[in-house]
C-alpha cells in the first residue's frame, strides 16, 4: 500500500430545477435509473447520454430532503474542528442560488447550516454541565461573506475597493487579510449582518450588469470551540458556503471586450476548481491550489481530511441542453 495519505474525496451529487414554465421542451431525463441523469436524444448530440452520480435530486425534490441527505451531517464535522466546503456550481439560471441561499418561505442550505449548527450549540450548552469535564466546550461562531470577481477578493461585509491578499499562517490556515468577521449567536443577528451585505453585492450587480452571476459569492463561518477545563486547549472548524459564477460557456453567450476579460477569469476560476477536484479525487500527489484565488481560499477547506459537496445545478429545458451537456461532463469527470 502506498504510504501517501487518502485525500476524502469531493462528493458530487446534481439537482435538476423544475420547469418555470408549462408546456416548455425539456431534454433531460431521472426516471431511469436511480442516481443517473441522462441528456435526451438531441439535434446536436445524437445519442442519449447517461451519468451516474452518488445521489441526483430531481425536480420534486425539496430543500429539506436535499439538506437531510447531503449537507446535515457536515455540521458535527466542523464542531469537532474539521474544515467543510459546500458549493453550488452550474449554468446561470440553473438554481445555484435557490439551492444555496432560497428564499423567505423556501430556505436553502445556508440558512439551514446556520440555523442548525447555532441549535446545536445552544443545546450542546444547555447540557454542558452534565458533562464530565474534559468533554466540556464553549463555542463562538464567526462569519465573514466576500466575492471573488474577475481574481479580486472582495469583502461584502464591510466593502473598500480594495483586492485583499489570501495568506497562510504556521499552521497552514489559509486566511483573507483584513477580511471582516462578525459573531453570531442567533439566526436573527446573522440576517441582520447578511441583509445588508447582499445588498452591497445587490449593487454592484446592477451597476456592472449582472456581475453576481461572473463572481463567486463566498460565506465563511469559523466554529471556534475552547476546552472549560483545562482551558487553552481549542480548535477551530470552518465552513464554507459557496455560489459559484455562472459556467455558461463564452461562445454561446458571445461575450466580448470586458465581459470576455470577466469571463475568462471566471473560467479560469472554475476551470483549475475542476482540475483540483479531480486531483483530489484521483488521489494525485499535487493538487493546483495556487492557480486561482478560489482554490488557493479552499486550500485548507477541500481535500485532505476536509469535507467537501458540490450540487451541481442544471435546468431541464431543451435552450439549456448545451449548457447541461458541459455541466455534466464537468461534473462526472470528476466524481
Ligand atoms: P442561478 O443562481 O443558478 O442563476 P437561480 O437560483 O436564480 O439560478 O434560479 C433561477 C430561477 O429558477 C429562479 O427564479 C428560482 O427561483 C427558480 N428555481 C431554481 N431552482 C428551483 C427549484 N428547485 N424550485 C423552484 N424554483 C426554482
Ligand atoms: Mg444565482
Amino acid at each position: 500500500m502506498s504510504s501517501e495519505k487518502k485525500q476524502t474525496r469531493v462528493k458530487v451529487v446534481v439537482r435538476v430545477r423544475p420547469t418555470l414554465k408549462d408546456g416548455v421542451k425539456t431534454c433531460v431525463s431521472t426516471n431511469n435509473k436511480p442516481n443517473t441523469v441522462q441528456i435526451l436524444n438531441h439535434r446536436n448530440i445524437r445519442e442519449n447520454l447517461m451519468y451516474d452520480f452518488s445521489a441526483v435530486y430531481d425536480d420534486t425534490c425539496s430543500q429539506q430532503h436535499i439538506y437531510n441527505n447531503s449537507i446535515k451531517s457536515m455540521i458535527s464535522k466542523s464542531l469537532n474542528g474539521q474544515n467543510v466546503s459546500i458549493f453550488a456550481y452550474g449554468p446561470t439560471g440553473a438554481g445555484k442560488t435557490h439551492t444555496m441561499l432560497g428564499s423567505a418561505t423556501d430556505p436553502g442550505m445556508i440558512p439551514r447550516v446556520i440555523n442548525d449548527l447555532l441549535l446545536t450549540i445552544e443545546n450542546e450548552q444547555k447540557t454542558v454541565n452534565d458533562k464530565p469535564q474534559k468533554d466540556r466546550w464553549q463555542y463562538t461562531v464567526t462569519f465573514s461573506y466576500l466575492e471573488i470577481y474577475n481574481e479580486k477578493v472582495q469583502d461584502l461585509l464591510e466593502p473598500a475597493s480594495v483586492d485583499l491578499p489570501i495568506r497562510e499562517d504556521g499552521d497552514h490556515n489559509i486566511f483573507v487579510a483584513g477580511l471582516a468577521e462578525k459573531e453570531i449567536t442567533s439566526f436573527e443577528e446573522f440576517k441582520n449582518y447578511f441583509g445588508p451585505a447582499s445588498n452591497n453585492r445587490t449593487v454592484a450587480a446592477t451597476k456592472l450588469n449582472d456581475r453576481s452571476s461572473r463572481s463567486h459569492s463566498i460565506l465563511m463561518l469559523k466554529v471556534k470551540k475552547n476546552a472549560m477545563f483545562p482551558p487553552n486547549r481549542e480548535f477551530q472548524g470552518k465552513i464554507y458556503l459557496i455560489d459559484l459564477a455562472g459556467s455558461e460557456d463564452n461562445r454561446r453567450t458571445g461575450n466580448q471586450g470586458i465581459r470576455l476579460k470577466e469571463s475568462g477569469a471566471i473560467n479560469k476560476s472554475l476551470f483549475v476548481l475542476g482540475e483540483v477536484v479531480d486531483a483530489i479525487n484521483n488521489n494525485q500527489p499535487r493538487i493546483p491550489y495556487r492557480n486561482s484565488k478560489l482554490t488557493r481560499l479552499l486550500q485548507d477547506s477541500i481535500g485532505g481530511s476536509c469535507h467537501s459537496i458540490m450540487i451541481t445545478n442544471i435546468a431541464p429545458e431543451e435552450h439549456y441542453y448545451y449548457d447541461t451537456y458541459c455541466t455534466l461532463n464537468f461534473a462526472s469527470k470528476s466524481k
